[in-house]
């Protein structure tokens, strides 16, 4: 399996600037790449990223089919712009949209039916983490979201680790941080799929950037990573690209 990155561009590039970023990304075959951005760019970027070989993501989906939920973006929307993925559960959405758990779970179940694949994101904030509590919060995420799902649903699934407090905040978690909760949701992934669960990608996401992506590439468990800020310039993601292709 290929190792893959993500760029999440948050609320941040117009319909231009998204396309003048996926013209400028390096092309090569090491490392599978895609592009998150703001829903008003997902059909516009996604000729060019079709040619490229670049996936594109959504940054949210709502646990509807369709009807009367103004502001939401349906899972067929997403498809009907052949948007390939997913994200759910981003700790931004938890932290200031207030998606709880049960929430986060229904989008997951929405997910299911509507088949479209998706990133669900897990961490523990630095109190949980200073509390010894990190084990339990991510254990707790993947029960909550993840304990009915069967057989087929499993190729839909991959996972973010981010811990809350390695955001945007350019602290790093360490080697053996990664290590541990990486190793903690690969066991969890076997025990829900002994057939599937070995094979589902683990990404991490917290200020990874060109200096660490290298090291954090190196780490057991580690399929690839989700990156916000060092995705925002074309030359920043090109060297990370760069860094984990050669
Ligand atoms: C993210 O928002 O998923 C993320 C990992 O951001 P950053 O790389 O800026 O920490």
């Amino acid at each position: 399996m290929k190792k893959i990155l993500i760029a999440n561009w948050k609320m941040n590039k117009l319909r231009g600037e998204s396309v003048a970023f996926i013209e400028n990304i390096v092309e090569q075959d090491t490392v599978d790449i895609a592009i998150v951005p703001p829903f008003l760019s997902i059909q516009q970027i996604k000729e060019y990223a079709l040619s490229k070989n670049i996936l594109i993501g959504s940054q949210n989906m709502s646990e509807y089919s369709h009807g009367a939920y103004t502001g939401e973006i349906s899972a067929t929307m997403l498809k009907d712009v052949l948007c390939d993925f997913v994200l759910l559960g981003h700790s931004e959405r938890r932290k200031i949209f207030l998606e709880n758990n049960d929430v986060i779970s229904r989008k997951v179940e929405r997910a299911v039916v509507e088949k479209m694949p998706f990133i669900l994101c897990v961490g523990e904030t630095l109190d949980e983490r200073d509390l010894g509590q990190t084990e339990e919060v991510i254990t707790h995420m993947l029960n909550e979201a993840l304990s009915s799902l069967i057989g087929s649903h499993w190729d839909l699934v991959t996972i973010a680790y981010e811990p809350v407090w390695a955001i945007g905040t350019g602290k790093v978690a360490t080697k053996e941080m990664i290590r541990s909760v990486h190793a903690l949701i690969r066991d969890k992934l076997i025990e829900f799929s002994p057939e599937k669960g070995e094979s589902i990608r683990i990404l991490y996401g917290g200020s990874v950037k060109s200096e660490n992506v290298k090291e954090i590439f190196s780490i057991d468990n580690v399929d690839g990573a989700l990156v916000g800020g060092a995705s925002l310039e074309a030359l920043s993601f090109n060297q990370l690209i760069n860094e984990v292709s050669v």
